[in-house]
């Protein structure tokens, strides 16, 4: 299933990334890209290294070199929270969210940038409770006393209100039960229907294929394959089943 694709209009490229903690590389001469409006998958087993590169997409990795361009800019060298203020919003794997906050609370933390601009914030809020009603129906709770799913949803709604150009979300079905995953899997859907520049990192194979335009396999830090989802059939599934063991 491999195959080139490029495009001038990306909202991420990276390209020659490798890097790593201590002394050691754990991603090597990575290269990929993803478009404007464009949802792609960052597939691979434990310890391949997906939330390596979503920490160094974040200024957030100790040691790296290459290049990260958002829409056609180097971010290399800018501080994690400047990469955060509507540059590049994340989802972290475990959804962390603030405890003993309310569902609302957790929101508004999450557009503290914006927050001057009161309509921009309220706009903002809206688009989350369009999407998930779910948190608009639940704003007053405390957010961690909501279950699995729910609280995954106001932690990709906490990410959406920095108004990021491009969205990381590790590992979003982690921990969840099936029929959350389902309601997760539409979500997403909804939200990769509004034309948002997703970067999904899962090892869920079925759900990414189902919200995602394209996929990328990484095993032992570097990219192995790439495809787009809509021709990924049985054989394709299989091989990458066989990368994720
Ligand atoms: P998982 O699905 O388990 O989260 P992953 O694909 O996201 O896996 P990473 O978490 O990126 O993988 O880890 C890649 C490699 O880097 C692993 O060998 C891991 O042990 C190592 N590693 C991750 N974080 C650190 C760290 N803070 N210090 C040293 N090594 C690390």
């Amino acid at each position: 299933m491999s195959e080139h694709i490029g495009a001038a209009s990306d909202t991420l490229t990276i390209e020659g990334l490798s890097g790593g903690y201590d002394r050691f590389d754990v991603i090597h001469d990575i290269a990929f890209r993803v478009g404007a409006g464009e949802a792609v998958a960052l597939l691979g087993p434990n310890g391949a290294g997906k939330t390596t590169v979503l920490r160094a997409i974040m200024g957030l990795l100790p040691r790296r070199r290459g290049r990260i361009e958002i829409e056609g800019s180097d971010i290399a060298g800018l501080p994690t929270r400047r990469i955060a203020r509507g540059l590049v919003g994340l989802v972290p794997e475990g959804r962390r969210l603030f405890t003993g906050q309310s569902v609302e609370d957790n929101l508004r933390l999450g557009g503290m940038h914006v927050r001057r601009d009161t309509a921009r914030t309220q706009e903002l809020l809206q688009s989350v409770f369009d999407l998930f009603p779910v948190v608009e129906r639940y704003r007053a709770r405390e957010a961690t006393a909501l279950s699995g799913g729910e609280q995954q949803m106001v932690a990709i709604g906490r990410m959406m209100m920095s108004d990021p150009a491009l969205m990381l979300l590790d590992e979003p079905s982690l921990g969840l039960a099936p029929l959350a995953i389902q309601d997760l899997t539409k979500a997403l859907q909804r939200l990769r229907g509004q034309n948002r520049s997703i970067l999904l990192v899962e090892q869920r194979v079925d759900m990414a294929l189902e919200v995602c335009d394209r996929v990328y396999v990484l095993s032992e830090g570097r990219i192995v394959d790439e495809g787009r989802a809509a021709d990924i059939g049985a054989e394709g599934r299989a091989l990458i089943d066989a990368y994720l063991g």
